[in-house]
């Protein structure tokens, strides 16, 4: 049976150019690029090509890009870098929404005696970030707002709200792993201090991420130890991953088009099809500001990951909630802030999808989603027979 594969804000598939342009690494180019010798020298080249690919993609200087383990990492190192070199300040401002790559990072440091303030979204899952300027005060040391979420795909309107936190002084870092790869950047434009990515989720490998430190924002190194990335990021470089996330940023920049366009059109057949088709479905999060290629729904009296099995009987992969947080009963903490009902919240789907989905792929699904809700539905105690 045939993969359909509706679950690239979990991880995508990587590239064959990729691929291709990481094979040397492992085998024939693999000295240590601090080495002194050529063979070291001729990887520190891979290295510099892959940052600057990677500063092309964002429209920043390649100096502004620290390779990292994965997003995670990126993450955490914007926020607790950003503490350990404002050692003054003890508040925090974040969202009720973010990645647990940020919400569990900044609940720590609750913990641990900071102050740290959630802004709520609205049903669409919109960022109130007019109550931003209110919290914004002398103790303030960072605001990490998501670019875009994981589970909707609701876009903040970080233009907006970066020029509000600047213009008080405050550092602020986005998480933009869902965005990079899906929506144009440029950096070189905006006042976004701190932005961090992810290799996986835009068609690189996995191990790999970047944080992109604005030149003159200051921030301590989460990791201790070598030389490497001029002492910003300590220990020894994951050069495949790293030259393979450079390729990934160039295919990208030049396929964000047909990201925006045939991914788009794909999501919305499936999406509209899905709306019209299954009765008692809704969609999570605002039609009008998404990426491309998400689409989160609810289906009421029935369980996603139910849902989920079906479809993968099928070989159809999509998530309920996002992947971090399936496995638990919790329903989605995104879609309980944005106060979507308990059982609707337990009965969402999402499709996440890519440029390599076709609309053959589509089609199937519209057929098999129907019969999938009226099975369950017809199974369901919570459904009136
Ligand atoms: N931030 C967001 C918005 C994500 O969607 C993810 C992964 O799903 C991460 C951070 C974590 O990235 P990584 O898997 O590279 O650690």
């Amino acid at each position: 049976m045939k993969t359909i594969y509706f679950d690239n804000n979990a991880t995508t598939k990587v590239a064959e150019e990729v691929l291709e342009e990481m094979r040397p690494l492992f085998c024939e180019l693999y000295g240590n690029p601090s080495s002194m010798h050529t063979f070291g020298g001729q990887i520190g080249r891979k290295i510099r090509q892959a940052r600057e690919r990677v500063a092309g993609l964002l429209g920043c200087e390649p100096s502004e890009i620290i390779f990292t383990s994965c997003g995670t990492e990126s993450d955490n190192t914007a926020i607790k870098g950003t503490l350990a070199a404002v050692p003054n300040k003890r508040k925090i401002i974040t969202t009720r929404v973010e990645h647990p790559a940020v919400l569990a990072v900044c609940r720590e440091l609750a913990n641990h005696g900071y102050t740290v303030v959630e802004l709520g979204v609205d049903k669409q899952g919109r960022l109130d970030w007019r109550q931003l300027e209110e919290q914004i005060d002398d103790d303030t040391a960072v605001v990490t707002i998501m670019y875009a979420n994981n589970e909707t795909g609701v876009v903040f309107p970080i233009e907006r709200i970066v020029e509000i936190v600047s213009g008080k002084g405050v550092v602020f870092h986005t998480d933009a792993v869902q965005v990079v790869g899906k929506m144009p950047l440029n950096l070189s434009k905006s006042k976004i201090d701190l932005l961090s990515l992810s290799g996986h989720k835009l068609h690189g490998p996995k191990g790999v991420g970047v944080l992109y430190v604005r030149k003159g924002t200051r921030i301590s190194p989460f990791m201790l130890g070598g030389h490497q990335e001029e002492g910003r990021r300590a220990g020894t470089e994951n050069v495949p991953g790293i030259v393979g996330l450079g390729k990934a940023c160039e295919l990208a920049a030049e396929t964000i088009e047909e990201e925006n366009s045939k991914v788009k059109y794909l999501r919305d057949k499936l999406e509209d099809a899905i709306l019209e088709r299954c009765p008692d479905c809704e969609l999570n999060g605002d039609k009008d500001n998404r990426l491309p290629n998400t689409t989160n729904i609810s289906f009421e009296y029935i369980e996603g990951e139910a849902i989920l099995l079906m479809l993968d009987k099928y070989g159809i992969c999509a998530s309920s909630g996002s992947a971090c947080t399936s496995g638990s009963l919790e329903p989605s903490h995104v879609l309980r802030a944005m106060g979507v009902p308990f059982t609707a919240a337990h009965g969402s789907i999402r499709f996440s999808l890519s440029r390599y989905n076709t609309e053959e792929e589509v089609d199937y699904t519209i057929e098999k989603m129907p019969e999938i809700v009226n099975r369950l539905r017809e199974l369901s105690p919570f459904v009136a027979k």
